[in-house]
């Protein structure tokens, strides 16, 4: 039997065609899984063809349904906490339970020289990157518990264990997603919920060739250039694939990891975490 039979997962952020949620979505319903993918409703230009995050994730729920597999597409803002409570109490009345819940979406606002950050872009990264997880969590913990356990994976990065010049929100809120998660994991545990973080590197999505291209910007180099300067500290010498993330996540949220919880799992292909 597929390791994820039976169980329900919702991921956070998961429309984005070559992003790390919709691997995660994949993955697990390649396991068995039950998929909510959901994802901020806004408009975006998609290779200069305008679109909507709710029409990409519909296409996600389809390709997974004509694969065999199960799976609902649902509009999801994780700074709204109405929007969340409307969310989880649909997936919960709609399936009758919830197991693994991804906290996926993640927001680069606020990377930039330090001094050139604004408060109001620390708190725009607070929201989308801890209080999002926090909030969704809160929603979900009581109905894990009373079905007797369920995984909470959130995702990190490198800057989760370290830090590189040039993102100073995003590092800080993602050193805090670590605290949060490992809080979680204490609190939990006794209660079959178990909560662990995964902490992606180089991933090749379009958030990470957008922070190329800016670096690239600010020091006057070209993209391959930047591309090369990167993957340098890079054991392996390239960026990885949101597939190779999505494997470390249906690790955590699967039955081989039944004894682990609190632990930071690094998939970088061998970087060093900087400071
Ligand atoms: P991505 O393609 O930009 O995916 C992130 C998704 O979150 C986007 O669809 C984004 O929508 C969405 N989002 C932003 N604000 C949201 C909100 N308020 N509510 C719901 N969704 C929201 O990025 P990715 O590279 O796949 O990243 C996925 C996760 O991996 C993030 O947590 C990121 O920090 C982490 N990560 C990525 C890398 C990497 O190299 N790619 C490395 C380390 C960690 P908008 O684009 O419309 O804002």
């Amino acid at each position: 039997m597929a390791a994820l039979q039976g169980k329900l997962a919702l991921i956070t952020g998961a429309s984005a065609p070559e992003g790390i949620g919709r691997a995660i979505a994949m993955r697990l319903a390649e396991e068995g899984a039950c998929v909510v993918v959901t994802d901020i409703a806004q408009r975006i230009s998609v290779d200069g063809v305008e679109t909507t995050r709710t029409a990409m994730l519909e296409d996600l729920a389809e390709g997974i349904r004509t694969a065999g597999g199960e799976a609902l597409a649902l509009p999801l803002d994780v700074t709204s906490e109405d929007n969340i409570t409307e969310v989880i109490q649909q997936v919960t009345a709609r399936f009758g339970r919830l197991d693994i819940l991804v906290n996926n979406a993640g927001s680069l606002a606020g990377s930039d020289n330090f001094l050139s950050t604004t408060a109001v872009q620390w708190s725009a990264s607070f929201e989308v990157n801890i209080l999002g997880p926090m909030m969704l969590s809160q929603a979900v913990i009581p109905h894990m518990r009373a079905q007797g356990g369920g995984r909470i994976i959130n995702i990190g990065s490198t800057g989760s264990l370290g830090a590189e010049a040039g993102f100073g929100a995003y590092t800080a809120m993602k050193h805090g997603l670590v605290g949060m998660t490992k809080t979680l994991a204490a609190e939990f545990g006794p209660d079959g919920i178990l909560c662990n973080t995964v902490c992606p590197g180089y991933i090749a999505t379009d958030m990470h060739k957008a922070a190329n291209v800016r670096l690239a910007g600010e020091q006057g180099i070209s993209v391959a250039d930047m591309k090369r300067q990167r993957y340098a500290n890079v054991a392996l010498r390239d960026a990885g694939l949101p597939r190779d993330v999505a494997n470390a996540v249906a690790y955590l949220a699967g039955p081989e990891a039944n004894y682990v919880t609190g632990i930071n799992l690094p998939v970088t292909g061998g970087v060093p975490f900087g400071i």
